[in-house]
């Protein structure tokens, strides 16, 4: 589904790599949590697969990302989004809409689906998220956890095969994370979704993974399969 090359990766005006040498399979249906020290360069990973390097942050790359066997920089936004679906640490920064409905909505206006679908995309994600509380509330009255529950809605509406999520949690209080933790996880084991999760919370989300990155300085140190997974807990 995705392999990274040989990817070294620096952004702009720095002199030291914020990836080096990254070498990376990623299968269908695989769960894959990246984890590691602040600045070890898991987002700017996540930013290699979503597209947003190099066309956004400019900057020095070497190497290749391949989504579908397709090397990104041959592929146009629109289609690369159809496939990858990305979910931000803070949910504030990606909302457009003040109504709830129109928010879930606003990925798939992006890929012109039609009005038909995007009912039906909308009425499944709120069954799977329990969004009861769509109709009644608007955007701005609602919990950090309800809310980045609907970031998730609105991406996974758009259907992507493959969910990019950069420590979803991070804002949380224990509850609300644990509730993502395990929509995160339906998503993988229900749906067949490939998940890559930056994540700090490792109790829980050790257990839903089949593999674990361990990064330090912009290189992946470690990597630990499903079966290996049991040593370390
Ligand atoms: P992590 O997600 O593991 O905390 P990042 O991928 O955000 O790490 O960062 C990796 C390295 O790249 C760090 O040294 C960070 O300071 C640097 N970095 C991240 N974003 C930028 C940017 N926009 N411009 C310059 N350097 C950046
Ligand atoms: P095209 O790229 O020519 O639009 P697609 O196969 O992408 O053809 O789309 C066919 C139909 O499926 C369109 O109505 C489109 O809106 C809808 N569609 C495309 N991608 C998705 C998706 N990820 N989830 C749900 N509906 C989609």
């Amino acid at each position: 589904m995705i392999k990274i090359k040989d990817l070294t990766y620096y952004y702009p005006e720095t002199s030291r790599p914020a990836l080096e040498n990254i070498n990376l399979t990623i299968n269908e249906g695989d769960f894959v949590l990246i984890v590691g020290p602040s600045g070890c360069g898991k987002s700017t990973i996540l930013r290699a697969i979503n597209g947003l390097i190099p066309n956004f942050y400019g900057g020095k790359i070497k190497g290749e990302v391949l989504v579908k066997n397709k090397n990104i920089k041959d592929i146009s936004k629109k289609e690369l989004f159809k496939t990858v679906g990305f979910i931000f640490q803070d949910p504030e920064k990606q909302s457009v809409y003040n109504t709830i409905e129109r928010e879930i909505a606003f990925g798939m206006e992006n890929l012109n689906m039609d009005i038909t679908r995007m009912k039906k995309n909308i009425a499944e994600v709120s069954n799977l998220f329990n969004l009861d509380f769509i109709k009644e509330k608007s955007i701005n009255n609602i919990s950090g956890g309800e809310r980045q529950k609907v970031e998730i809605a609105s991406v996974v509406a758009m259907d992507p095969e493959v969910i990019l999520l950069d420590e979803p949690t991070s804002q949380l209080d224990p509850i609300s994370a644990d509730e993502i933790l395990n929509a995160i996880n339906k998503l993988n084991k229900d749906m067949g979704k490939t998940i890559i999760l930056v994540e700090q919370r490792l109790d829980k989300s050790f257990d839903m993974a089949d593999k674990i990155l361990i990064m330090q300085n912009g290189r992946i140190t470690n990597e630990i399969g499903k079966d290996e997974i049991n040593i370390y807990i």
